[in-house]
């Protein structure tokens, strides 16, 4: 039986797409069946219809088709929604109050050994777990331990990681717990998250092999923990090597001078800044 390949990309429509992530949508596509879009504007605030507009240029001008219609976050609420409430019906999640500062200061005293970062940024102490908060206006966070309770170790596939693990990953009970914690299901402004969103529309879009910069590596434990808490389809992940400034640093969207427009408008054709994303 042969299985077609689907791939995405995902942009944020927050900047002006780079070389980075022209690299990462031609990685995607590049041998796949099935190439989509899918525009990740859950946070209007950051959001303008400009860069959407933009990134639909800049990706046809590197030469990428993809199919129609193209799938927006902002319009997809109801189905988050619906995944965070079958987490809470497993007795999973819990609203949360805390601010920024809050947590902060929660940290201030840390425990001997224990990350204070995760892949959201602050691991989460835990102040809002046994609260029983109000969820009107809260956050809605992941008990990470009883989640992890029910899945037990987490495996994924990963094809393509240039200096990490590849092959099958195992991550443990206790990483989960220890080194990405209760992280946030729901953000109090914009009613959802990235993880939530990413998770719930690879699976609706069928996607069949999730094709992102190496950056992200640390988030798919947590996409691969709410695929087996929400039965959905497992993909296979390839987690590419980053484009770098000359310096080394990852290049980042207010980098307009690499921002495929900006080579575009001093005549470059496409296929020369292709060459330059070479390692
Ligand atoms: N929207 C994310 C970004 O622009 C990418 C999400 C993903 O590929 O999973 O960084």
């Amino acid at each position: 039986m042969s299985s077609k390949r689907v791939e995405r990309f995902a942009p944020s429509p927050t900047g002006l797409l780079h070389l980075g992530h022209g690299f990462s949508a031609l990685t995607a596509a590049d041998g796949a069946d099935r190439f989509l879009l899918r525009i990740e504007d859950i946070d209007r605030a950051r959001c303008r219809p400009a860069y959407v507009t933009a990134l639909f240029e800049d990706l046809a001008w590197l030469g990428l088709t993809w199919e129609t219609p193209v799938l927006r976050q902002s319009e997809r609420r109801a189905a988050y929604d619906a995944a965070v409430a079958r987490l809470t019906e497993l007795g999973l999640t819990y609203p949360c109050t805390c601010t920024r500062g809050d947590i902060k200061a929660a940290l201030s005293a840390p425990q001997e050994g224990a990350p204070l970062h995760g892949p959201d940024g602050l691991i989460y102490p835990g102040t809002c777990r046994h609260a029983g908060r109000d969820a009107e206006g809260a956050a809605i966070r992941l008990d990470m331990a009883r989640a992890v309770a029910i899945t037990g170790p987490l495996q994924f596939k990963e094809l393509d990681n240039p200096d990490g693990p590849n092959g099958t990953v195992t991550v443990t009970p206790d990483h989960m717990i220890r080194e990405i914690g209760d992280i946030v299901l729901a953000r109090r402004d914009i009613g959802t998250s990235y993880h939530i969103a990413v998770t719930v529309d690879d699976a609706e879009q069928g996607i069949t092999h999730v094709t992102r910069g190496q950056d992200l590596f640390t988030a798919t434990p947590i996409h691969r923990l709410l695929q087996v808490l929400l039965g959905l389809p497992e993909p296979i992940y390839r987690h590419h090597r980053l484009i770098r400034d000359d310096q080394g640093k990852r290049l980042a969207k207010r980098d307009d001078a690499r921002a495929l427009r900006a080579y575009r408008e001093a005549g470059m054709t496409p296929a020369a800044v292709i060459r330059l994303m070479a390692p």
